[in-house]
């Protein structure tokens, strides 16, 4: 029985389960010892180069938390909600799966703890149980199975990381999930990677063992053995560390992977490629020979972002900035659209607080472009206005973001058309303040596909708003119709507000081009300043989709405008 034949791409041929498609094989990844290893980023670069081999993959996330999904948390707590195409709020590290493979995520690829509860308890009150006594195991175990068997039919390897570190107690019916899982399925067809770190101490000059065999104990307390282990380090592994690992661990020596820290997570899928990654899991499923990895992409990437020949600096004006994790895909979108003009984006956080009342160009002077990102509650707009404002009036390039295009029209609307009142219902309405003109007003109903969406203000504040992909229509002879290079685009949204069409002619006689709608008409999607150098707003957000091999449009060329100004100063 071999499914797997040594050239990939043969393998719907495979029959030996009597089925007409292939299974997909599973790799489970787990972490140990402390948490922010990079489990995701390892996944991620994994998946790239089962790709690189020819494979098709995807990659999901399961996430021990009690939230039903994370886009109520504050991205203070838990960095990014990354938005998939179909609508749904997920963890950042799809973003990195995205950015890695560009096998657009689904609501399928995310699941929590709170979800999982909640579908079996919604099942409960329907009686699909029959009566039976609800419990961890079979019951919530047998929910966790199904979601990741989803679409097990459509990939040749499904990659699943256990979000947490082992011995958490939330992780546990995850755990045993996946060891069922493994069971259930026929022997081979499962892999397990864990995550650790080997700490280095200084005194003795030692890498230490003993946290990740710990770690490994635990696994292999509630019925898990790794398969592979990778070893976060900050220098290499020396033979001598490795045999232990592999003895104590009970893994192959070249199973015991060194993942060192690297200047860029671009590098990782060479880096892990170097170690032997690829190889180790290739042999642990017994394929062989191997099919030959293609690596020229990550190759070009890494030349890209390792040789620059310039830099710029870009200002991220927002309110969560103190935690960079909060706007994680901005940042990259940011460093793709470097490699493109082969240039290093300097990104410096600025808070808008801190000129929410007084002049904000001591803070925004220097910078080759700003940046307005998107943004939940009143804190921090004033800065936001203030800053649209600055770049308009300086001719430096901005970008707005869902929030940062909302903030560029009330600045609009206030300093140029006149609109003094001008204000958002998201702060007024809290606010209670009596006079103003809601030139962002929030959206109760919109079309979606072929039918419409309704919402009123007193609706829960979880998967409410306008989420995932919508299409939007652009003015011929627009910057973003030059940019995108066609009039029809797709780009994914999480609003729950809107600009008022109601003055858009007030703000288009001042200049302010309303060049992206969506398709009806009704809802404005993009703005631009028309006799600006590059001040563009959008209603979407476009960071979601870019790529280091695939830049996105927007960002590569306002990191474009923000090199050619930066020539000027
Ligand atoms: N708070 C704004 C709204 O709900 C902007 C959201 C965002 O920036 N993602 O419309």
């Amino acid at each position: 029985m071999q499914r797997f034949s040594a050239t990939a791409g043969q393998l719907n041929s495979d029959f030996s389960r009597g089925q007409p498609t292939h299974m997909a094989r599973f790799i489970f990844i787990t972490g140990g010892v402390v948490s922010s290893l990079g489990k995701g980023l390892a996944s991620a670069a994994l998946g790239a180069l089962l790709q690189a081999r020819g494979y098709s993959v995807r990659l999901r996330k399961l996430d021990p938390y009690l939230n039903v999904d994370p886009g109520t948390m504050s991205p203070f707590e838990h960095g990014e909600v990354f938005v998939t195409d179909d609508g749904a709020e997920t963890d950042l590290d799809l973003g990195h799966y995205e950015r890695f493979t560009g096998v657009a995520a689904r609501k399928t690829d995310s699941v929590s703890s709170g979800r999982i509860y909640s579908n079996v308890l919604e099942k409960e009150r329907r009686g699909d149980y029959l009566g039976k006594t609800i419990q961890v195991i079979p019951h919530v175990t047998n929910e966790i199975k199904d979601f990741i068997s989803i679409g097990e039919d459509e990939v040749d390897f499904m990659l699943c990381e256990i979000g947490g570190t082992v011995g958490d107690i939330e992780g546990l019916p995850f755990f045993e999930a996946i060891r069922q899982f493994a069971n259930d399925k026929p022997r081979g067809d499962c892999l397990f990677m864990h995550l650790t770190l080997l700490p280095y101490i200084k005194a003795s000059g030692e890498l230490k063992t003993k946290p990740t065999q710990h770690s490994v104990k635990e696994l292999r307390s509630i019925g898990l053995a790794p398969d592979i282990l990778v070893c976060r380090s900050e220098g290499p592994i020396p033979a001598k560390e490795r045999e232990k690992l592999a003895l104590f661990c009970n893994v192959r020596a070249d199973s015991v992977i060194a993942a060192q820290d690297l200047k860029s997570i671009y590098e990782a899928p060479l880096a892990y490629h170097r170690e032997g990654l690829d190889q180790a899991v290739l042999d642990a499923f017994g394929i062989t020979p191997a099919p030959k990895p293609k690596l020229k992409r990550w190759e070009d990437v890494a030349d890209g972002i390792y040789n620059p020949e310039g830099e710029v600096k870009v200002a991220i004006v927002g309110k969560y900035t103190q935690l960079e994790d909060a706007y994680k895909s901005i940042a990259e979108a940011l460093t793709h659209g470097g490699m493109a003009n082969r240039v290093k984006v300097r990104i410096e956080w600025v808070d808008a607080e801190l000129f929410d009342k007084e002049d904000a160009a001591p803070y925004l002077q220097g910078y080759n472009a700003i940046l307005v990102p998107g943004g939940f509650g009143e804190r921090g707009t004033e800065g936001k206005i203030k800053a649209a404002q600055y770049a308009r009036e300086q001719g430096l390039p901005y970008l707005g973001i869902c929030l940062g295009m909302q903030m560029a029209v009330i600045e609009a609307a206030r300093n140029v058309a006149g609109i003094t009142e001008a204000g958002s219902e998201e702060f007024d309405h809290e606010a209670g303040k009596k006079r103003f003109e809601p030139v962002v007003y929030h959206l109760k109903e919109w079309v979606q596909g072929n039918h419409t969406v309704a919402r009123t203000v007193g609706d829960d504040k979880g998967g409410t708003m306008r989420l995932g992909a919508y299409n939007a229509t652009l003015t011929e002879g627009s910057a973003v119709a030059r940019i995108y290079g066609t009039t029809q685009i797709e780009e994914r949204h999480r609003h729950r507000y809107e600009v008022d069409t109601k003055y858009r002619d007030q703000l288009e006689k001042c200049g302010l081009q309303f060049s992206g709608m969506s398709p009806d008409g009704r809802l404005p999607e993009i703005v631009e300043w028309k006799d600006h150098p590059w001040f563009i707003g959008v209603q979407f957000h476009p960071e979601l989709k870019s790529k280091p091999f695939d830049p996105h449009p927007l960002f590569k060329d306002f990191v474009r405008a923000a090199k050619d100004a930066s020539r000027l100063v």
